[in-house]
């Protein structure tokens, strides 16, 4: 049996460095006052396809959809802002003026399968509600370069861009495809079909050919009005204070419809195709879209698989030794033992119980093999005297005390 295409097993050696990528988020998130939200992994598709928008690759072919038991329409989530706003308005969490949330999780997306691709993969991700502020989207970049850094992610560059608004973006796109009609014939076959169903997506296009050519296509950013303009330009600022260095990109556009103003993504400097590591930008319409208050809104989030395949090499995390090996022998040591392993537990020793009453010998070497640094011994002799013995392994030393003398030094063990 394998797992499914694009699926992989995160085993014990890998855990660690997610349990450390949970813990780095989660301490500087809350420094700032974010709080985590856990959404369900399946909802009504119609969220998605409300949400994401028509002629986006996400709703076209990746949403893995299903018609439950009770003939529900049901997707497993592809992102979780869509989630997110569902969340805010069903739980009514605009009644505070205020919401920073952040949430870590799978997401899933049919895709073909390649390096720092998967149909399951995780993102971290996190969302500014309730600001128009650019200062909420210098806050939510500003904590993104943060976290990467304190994970050692090297040689990354942020590149930002504005989208502007609805109506900027709808006079833009009227000018773009007039330009790119000109060529049409040279650009590649997405490209074509987006020229009715989504031209600013063409933006996006990784194909040469199509990118020479929107070399000289008209920029988006000539279309902001004093508005828009203003915002980017005071984020700008802001980043600057921050000596954040960032690219202005005029061709950034992400992939789901319901972003306006900023968009940005950091991505690292290898050639890798597969090289975005975080994806963002504002959403004021999202939260109005689905039916709740008009409340604006800034996240993004981070492909955590994209990212461990990067600091993994940088970070080397190794998984925590035991301290103490238990080897036991006989049915009244197997009695007994649970005393020792409760004291254990109280004075947080790490420890490993044998429960294979094989010989002392062979305990010993197991002990020895997983790096404990104390074996103790407890078999018939030891009962009998009321005993422990206990066994240095690294300089093969071995003592005998007193039981009760043992239990009031166990936290010795320690070290
Ligand atoms: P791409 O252009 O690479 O498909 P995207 O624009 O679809 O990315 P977003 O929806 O913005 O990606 O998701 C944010 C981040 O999640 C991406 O930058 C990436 O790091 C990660 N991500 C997206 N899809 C996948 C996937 N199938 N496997 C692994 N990581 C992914
Ligand atoms: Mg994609």
């Amino acid at each position: 049996m394998q797992p499914l295409r694009g699926t992989k097993d995160i085993l014990p050696y890998e855990i660690i460095y997610w349990q450390h990528i949970y813990t780095k988020a989660s301490a500087i998130l809350s420094l700032h006052n974010y709080s985590e939200i856990r959404t369900p992994i399946i909802e009504s598709t119609n969220l998605f396809q409300r949400t994401i928008g028509k002629a986006t690759d996400i709703i076209n072919k990746e949403m893995y959809t299903f018609n439950d038991q009770g003939n529900r329409n049901i997707t497993l989530r592809p992102e979780a802002t869509a989630s997110i706003a569902r969340a805010f308005i069903s739980n009514k969490l605009y009644q505070n003026r205020l919401q920073k949330l952040w949430y870590l999780g799978p997401m899933f997306r049919y895709e073909r399968p390649q390096s720092g691709r998967q149909r399951q993969f995780h993102q971290l991700g996190i969302e500014h509600i309730g600001s128009l502020s650019p200062m909420a989207d210098t806050e939510v970049i500003y904590l993104a370069n943060q976290l990467l850094r304190q994970l050692k992610l090297k040689d990354y560059i942020l590149e930002i861009n504005s989208i502007g608004n609805l109506e900027e973006r709808q006079i833009y796109k009227i000018d773009l495809v007039e330009y790119l009609l000109k060529y049409r014939e040279d650009l590649d076959k997405d490209s074509q079909n987006r020229l009715y169903s989504n031209p600013l997506r063409i933006l996006d296009s990784k194909n040469v050919k199509t990118q020479e050519i929107l070399h000289y296509a008209p920029n988006l950013n000539k279309y902001l009005n004093k508005t828009s303009a203003e915002h980017f330009y005071l984020v700008c600022t802001y980043l600057d204070n921050l000596s954040i260095p960032y690219k202005i990109n005029y061709k950034l556009v992400r992939g789901l419809d319901y972003y306006n103003q900023t968009t940005f993504e950091m991505k690292t400097k290898s050639q890798n195709s597969q090289n975005t590591i975080c994806g963002g930008g504002r959403y004021d319409k999202l939260i109005e879209q689905l039916g709740g208050p008009k409340t604006p809104a800034v996240g993004w989030a981070i492909g955590l698989e994209r990212l461990l395949k990067i600091i993994e090499q940088e970070l080397i995390l190794t998984p925590k030794q035991i301290n103490v090996y238990i080897a036991i022998q006989g049915l009244a040591a197997q009695k007994k033992v649970w005393e020792i392993v409760k004291n254990l537990e109280k004075e947080n020793i790490r420890f490993e119980l044998d429960l294979s009453n094989a010989s002392f010998q062979k305990q010993i070497k197991r002990a020895s093999k997983l790096g404990a640094k104390f074996c103790i011994i407890l078999g018939d002799q030891e009962i009998n005297d009321n005993c422990i013995t206990t066994r240095e392994l690294a300089h093969h030393k071995q003592y005998t005390i007193p039981y009760s003398i043992f239990l009031e030094e166990i936290y010795k063990l320690k070290h």
